[in-house]
């Protein structure tokens, strides 16, 4: 496993509570959109064994053309040690990065694509519209729906809704309206439905679209194979059939 130590270059308050890091490419590192990757500071290794308090998954909100790693995250008042330490780090402090991986890169399949996620979420689908809006090609359009309840959008330059590129951004402030809409745009029988956000947020959200009729292969979740079937089969038990007869 090659760990890539590099520098924060740039933070972006993103609203109150949100910022975006953009770290410098180190040489070698490549990524597609959709991508997570381990964000670990500063002592993370120093031991025998890695200090798990000290890395977490971060999706990574860029695109290679934009020339820097982003790592978007929220960092409340109360907050872990990680979000803590990582909050007071300047620009030119350095970070580590590694074991980065795409489980939901953009489908080009010719469907409509729907992206549901909740509150900073969106981090992990901004790269998937700006691929979207630099090539079309074999996407029908995009639809993406989020929950958030401060009215201070993520990203409001790029997620914002452009009827003329077949994209449109919708965001909700309650889970009631956020399930209302789920279902409704669960209607489109042949759509691709990426959900990214915590697993009770997946399983709920799963949980609408199997009632509408959607199938598990549908659906595209953050997850590794293992994770994912764990999760889908908690869902569509059937599902878990396939699994253990396999
Ligand atoms: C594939 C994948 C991709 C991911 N991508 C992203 C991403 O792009 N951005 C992102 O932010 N996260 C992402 N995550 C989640 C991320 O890994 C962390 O789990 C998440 O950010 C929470 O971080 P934290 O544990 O440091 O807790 P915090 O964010 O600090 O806290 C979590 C919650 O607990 C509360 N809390 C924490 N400590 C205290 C305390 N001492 N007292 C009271 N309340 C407290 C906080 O207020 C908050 O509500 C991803 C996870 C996966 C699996």
């Amino acid at each position: 496993m090659k760990i890539y130590w590099t520098k924060i270059n740039k933070i972006i308050e993103e609203t109150a509570e949100v910022r975006t890091y953009l770290l410098d490419c180190p040489e070698g590192f490549t990524w597609e959109e959709g991508s997570h990757t381990h964000f670990a500071l500063e002592g993370f290794n120093a031991g025998d064994k890695p200090n798990r308090g000290l890395i977490r998954h971060m999706s990574i909100s860029t695109l290679p053309h934009e020339e820097s790693i982003g790592i978007t995250t929220r960092i409340r008042e109360k907050c872990s040690e990680f979000k803590s330490i990582l909050s007071k780090l300047e620009v030119g402090d350095k970070v580590a990065i590694f074991k980065t991986h795409s489980n939901v890169p953009l489908k080009r399949e010719n469907k409509n694509v729907y992206l549901l996620s909740s509150g900073v979420g969106l981090a992990t689908f901004r790269p998937l519209v700006l691929d979207y809006f630099e090539c079309a090609d074999n996407v029908n359009q995009i639809h993406s729906l989020n929950i958030d309840s401060s009215q201070d959008f993520l990203f409001n330059t790029i997620i914002k809704s452009a009827p003329e590129r077949k994209f449109i951004a919708q965001f909700v402030d309650n889970r009631t309206d956020y399930y209302e809409e789920v279902k409704y745009l669960a209607e489109d029988k042949d759509g691709i439905f990426y959900i990214v956000g915590s697993d009770e947020f997946l399983v709920q959200n799963m949980e609408v679209l199997r009632d509408q009729g959607i199938q598990p292969d549908q659906i595209m979740l953050d997850k590794r194979e293992k994770g994912r079937n764990e999760l889908v089969s908690s869902v569509y038990p059937e599902q878990h059939d396939l699994v253990e007869t396999k």
